[in-house]
């Protein structure tokens, strides 16, 4: 049994995760932080975020999850490698210097950070490598679709996509475009909208020669996200300190 700690456990994410671990015999939630007020979320206790170095001490959790924002997201991991708990981090929108600030506490625990855990993003990654070797002048387009509550974009995953784009094709993001804007060949349009509760759509086209080609996802439940993290948590506990991706959990399988 994995047991777990929960930043942001009060939040969209924190919740679900809370309550797929409830539902599962390999993965124990055992406390969880936030800076909301609240004192239980499906009878797991919540402590104060302030108090996490604490709270790591009394419940002792294997691995923490986090999804957050990125400056709680990089004080957790200050705590952790204090105490020497691994993370397995969900929170998107970091910064170069944010981002190397996780690689750094990386070299003391280990830690698993992914824009997206649905496993059929993963595939979607692996698909658009694949399909990009075979249109390789089609002009390229990217979208993303959130809920209202969203705060950074484009989404973490739309940037893991242009990235997995641009491993396989010269091109340059333009976010969004507005007046006089012809399209330049090496240039690749990024879209993000934001709306009701919609919990992640990402497209991808490749259009020329006549054809548009289409490469999509949507996530229908927050748990699907909860349930890669979980998956990441489980693997993760007791590994080396290093920085892991969640490619690395479904390679393991
Ligand atoms: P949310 O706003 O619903 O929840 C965030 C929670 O963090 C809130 O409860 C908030 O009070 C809490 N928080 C803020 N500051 C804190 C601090 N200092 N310490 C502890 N808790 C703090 O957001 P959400 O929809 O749950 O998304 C959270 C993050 O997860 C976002 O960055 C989002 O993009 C990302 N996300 C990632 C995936 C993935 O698969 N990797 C999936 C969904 C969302």
């Amino acid at each position: 049994m994995t047991t777990v700690a929960v930043n942001g456990a009060t939040g969209r994410m924190g919740r679900t995760v809370i309550e797929t671990a409830a539902d599962r015999d390999d993965v124990d939630a055992v406390v969880g932080f936030d800076v909301a007020d609240a004192d239980e979320v499906q009878g797991v206790p919540i402590l104060d975020a302030e108090n996490v170095a604490e709270g790591l001490a009394e419940y002792d959790p294997d691995v923490v999850i986090d999804f957050t924002i990125p400056e709680a997201t990089l004080a957790l991991a200050d705590a952790c490698v204090e105490a020497g708990v691994g993370m397995v981090v969900g929170t998107t929108g970091f910064s170069d210097d944010g981002f190397d600030r996780l690689q750094a506490a990386s070299e003391s625990v280990p830690l698993l950070k992914a824009t997206n855990f649905a496993r059929g993003v993963h595939a979607l990654l692996r698909a658009i490598g694949e399909a990009l070797e075979a249109v390789p002048e089609y002009d390229l387009e990217l979208m993303e679709t959130h809920h209202n509550g969203k705060v950074d974009a484009p989404s973490g995953t739309a940037k893991t996509i242009l990235d997995t784009v641009q491993d396989h094709r010269d091109v340059e993001p333009v976010y969004g475009r507005e007046g006089h804007a012809p399209r330049e060949d090496d240039e690749i349009g990024v879209f993000a909208r934001r709306a009701g509760d919609i919990r992640g759509e990402h497209e991808l086209i490749a259009a020329g020669n006549d054809e548009v080609l289409s490469l999509s996802h949507h996530a229908e439940d927050r748990g699907v996200f909860a349930a890669g993290a979980l998956d990441a948590a489980d693997w993760l506990a007791g590994r080396d300190a290093e920085w892991y991706e969640f490619g690395d959990v479904i390679d393991a399988e």
